[in-house]
């Protein structure tokens, strides 16, 4: 077998300053990425401008590159590759491959046998055609009854049924906007990453993705999902949660060896005297995918 360099990549949302959840991204994928001889990449994922903060994406690059992590190339926008999603949109529909849907997000709840789901499976309504007199609002990729695998590189082998767990999904939004779901992929496509690394939300989105890059005859990168921290209402650490967690230069040393502690790399106490090179430096040096743990866990930052 021929050796294929490793592409990682990171792909923040700049809806919000740099978190220690999104830390733990950079982090987790330029270890993985760099330990192995690889590139990484990084991308903005600034693809739903009502949520996009001005000036965030700019703050988090600085920031990103003032802790000293150093990517590969050309930072990718998302907003700026619109074309390019409507054309693999146009391939899809040319391979019939995805089709007009009109239905609400009420209508699809309506139908749900359990509406208390958070993302109801859609019930097909459109599928075959829309029904009279109704107009298209989204476009949707149709699934097929079949349970799609991969090995993911923390969490093990994962499996998912497209058709009874998801129904077909959303690649063009009612409201104009190109979906996560495709953008990831196309961008990942393009830019012939080999390896995401990303947090454990995600890995329920992974089957969604596998499907598109069948679809589009794309070779599948590896999966790695991250543990998510936890803030203590025990839901995901986010912007939500105020300052808690917000990285800037002046904690970047104690963040990242906070980080390397969550993701069980176990970093000794006399990182905190280097500096932030030092520590990322030696996170490659003794860098253990293994020791990742499996499981999302509470964290408390105690004054540094
Ligand atoms: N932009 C997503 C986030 O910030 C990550 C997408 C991905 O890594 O696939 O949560």
């Amino acid at each position: 077998q021929r050796f294929k360099p490793v592409i990682g990549r990171f792909a923040p949302s700049p809806t919000g300053p740099l978190h220690f959840g999104t830390l733990l991204a950079a982090l987790g994928s330029y270890l993985l990425a760099k330990c192995s001889g690889g590139s990484w990449l990084l991308r903005i994922e600034d693809l739903d401008p009502p949520r996009v903060v001005p000036g965030a994406a700019e703050r988090m690059i600085r920031l990103i590159e003032s802790l000293g992590f150093e990517w590969d190339g050309k930072i990718l926008y998302q907003s700026q590759r619109y074309e390019r999603y409507r054309q693999v949109l146009a391939q899809l529909r040319d391979q019939g491959q995805v089709f007009d849907c009109c239905c609400t997000r009420r209508e699809i709840l309506a139908s749900a046998p359990h509406p208390e789901e958070e993302a109801p499976v859609y019930p097909g309504t459109c599928r075959e055609g829309l029904p009279v007199g109704r107009v298209g609002r989204a476009v949707r990729l149709r699934v097929s009854n079949e349970n799609i695998h991969f090995d993911d590189g923390v969490y093990g082998r994962q499996q998912q049924n497209l058709e009874t767990d998801v129904g077909d999904f959303i690649l063009h939004r009612a409201d104009g906007l190109f979906a996560y779901q495709l953008a990831v992929v196309v961008d990942d496509i393009d830019t012939g990453v080999t390896q995401v690394v990303r947090g454990a939300d995600l890995l329920s989105s992974t089957p969604r993705q596998i499907h598109l890059y069948r679809c589009l005859h794309a070779a599948i990168p590896d999966y790695f999902h991250l543990p998510l921290a936890l803030a203590d209402n025990g839901k995901k650490l986010s912007k939500r949660h105020g300052d808690v967690g917000l990285v800037s230069e002046e904690n970047g040393v104690f963040m990242l060896c906070q980080a390397l502690e969550f993701l069980g790399q176990a970093p000794p106490e006399a990182l905190l005297y280097l500096s932030t090179r030092e520590v990322l430096q030696w996170g490659l040096d003794n860098f253990q995918a293994s020791a990742i743990p499996a499981k999302s866990s509470k964290i408390r930052f105690s004054a540094s």
